[in-house]
């Protein structure tokens, strides 16, 4: 059966039969799930997967939520963590072992970057590459992973190019989805084993929960709950994963909005002097777009033409309905950069250009976000030598 992503955001799994008719799935609060008899007991904690034992397990609430993700990213299961990086661990902790190694496409999210630093203690090798996928690939390469698009400059790569290498050398593929959602890029249906997500972003969309999700085929997130969630513990709390279910409800709303007030803020941003350049897969090649995208998330970047801590900062200071922060997807516009005081020489290392200001477009309205950035321009033209 086929459902719409709006029919399973709202309705599908929900089952108001299993509780008493409630519309709005209970949220099950409850750390074990006792049992009538010590037979039914111990048939169930032998397959903790498929019964409901204790909640560093299996939780009727989260389990709702793991079944719309894996349904809206048509894949055949999913596992939900108590953040992002928690499923992002739980891959390479279930997939790789000593003396393999991970190749890198695009830029990749900084703490990803610094768990495989780390994994290096472990014999975990890795290496990164932009354009020439297969000349990167070694004999030992055991998983491709991809973000598309990045997040800092969001530049999409050729996703159906990666998994037929990967599907020829033999190797498995994961990509980070945070930035399109579901609702705009369904990767395993281009080839991809697994599909990873922070559900902190648009996914949860309201800026008062962290999580995390991976969907993939049922043979490879059992692997996954066992060795990469129970037992390393990354657990999303029942009350949590109800309101990220609350999020789900109005996601593919909210990114159609988030798309349209985007396409204004950058229309705007068009029309400046003072930028250099604009960051926005609707900005890159439309044909590779059309094969793999169905829409584009208000996550946006732009360079100054003059960078430096103090025209980057008198830009955003001056801001006042863009609110300061890390991450972004919510319903409140973020605006961010990596620029400080004294890292220019590390910015050039990673490719990132000194007047590199983010924005995430929120759902306000945008005539209100396009006056507001106006004022930040204001300010950086105060501040010209
Ligand atoms: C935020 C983010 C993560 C990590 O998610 P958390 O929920 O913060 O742990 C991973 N990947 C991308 C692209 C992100 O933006």
């Amino acid at each position: 059966m086929k459902y719409t992503d709006e029919q399973i955001c709202t309705q599908l799994y929900d089952t108001p039969s299993r509780h008493h008719g409630a519309v709005s799935p209970p949220i099950y609060q409850t750390s074990l799930f006792a049992f009538d008899t010590f037979e039914a007991f111990t048939q169930a904690h032998s397959d903790e997967q498929n019964n409901y034992v204790y909640t560093r397990g299996v939780n009727p609430t989260t389990e709702i939520l793991e079944k719309k993700l894996a349904k809206l990213e048509r894949g055949e299961k999913c596992k939900c963590f108590g953040s992002g990086m928690g499923a992002i661990s739980s891959v390479f902790l279930s997939l790789l072992q000593k003396g393999e190694h991970v190749l890198f496409v695009n830029s990749i999210y900084g703490p990803t970057q610094q768990l495989v630093n780390h994994l290096e203690n472990f014999g975990i090798e890795h290496s990164y590459t932009e354009e020439d996928v297969e000349g990167a690939i070694r004999p030992n390469t055991k998983l491709i992973y991809v973000e598309s698009p990045g997040t800092m400059v969001m530049k999409i790569v050729d996703l159906m190019k990666i998994t037929a290498l990967a599907m020829k050398h033999g190797i498995y593929t994961a990509i980070d989805n945070t930035w399109a959602t579901p609702i705009f890029q369904k990767p395993l249906t281009l080839g991809f084993d697994l599909s990873i997500h922070s559900l902190t972003k648009y996914i949860g969309g309201h800026s008062d929960v962290v999580g995390g999700a991976v969907i993939g085929s049922s043979t490879l997130i059992d692997r996954i709950f066992t060795y990469g969630y129970l037992l390393n513990g990354s657990v999303l709390s029942p009350q949590d994963a109800s309101q990220i279910i609350k999020g789900l409800r109005t996601l593919p709303l909210r990114m159609k909005q988030h798309e349209d007030s985007a396409a204004r803020v950058i229309d705007f941003l068009q029309t400046r002097e003072e930028i250099k350049v604009i960051h926005h897969p609707s900005l890159q090649e439309k044909d590779l777009v059309k094969n793999q995208m169905s829409g584009y998330s208000g996550l946006l970047s732009f360079e100054l033409k003059e960078g430096g801590f103090e025209h980057v900062a008198s830009f955003i200071n001056n801001l006042s309905t863009f609110k300061i922060g890390v991450s972004w997807g919510g319903y409140e516009s973020l605006v961010f950069s990596p620029v400080k005081r004294d890292n220019a020489s590390d910015l050039r290392k990673q490719g990132l250009d000194p007047g590199l200001i983010r924005l995430s477009i929120g759902l306000e309205n945008a005539d209100e976000l396009i006056a507001d950035l106006k004022k930040g321009f204001h300010a950086i033209e105060l501040v010209k030598p």
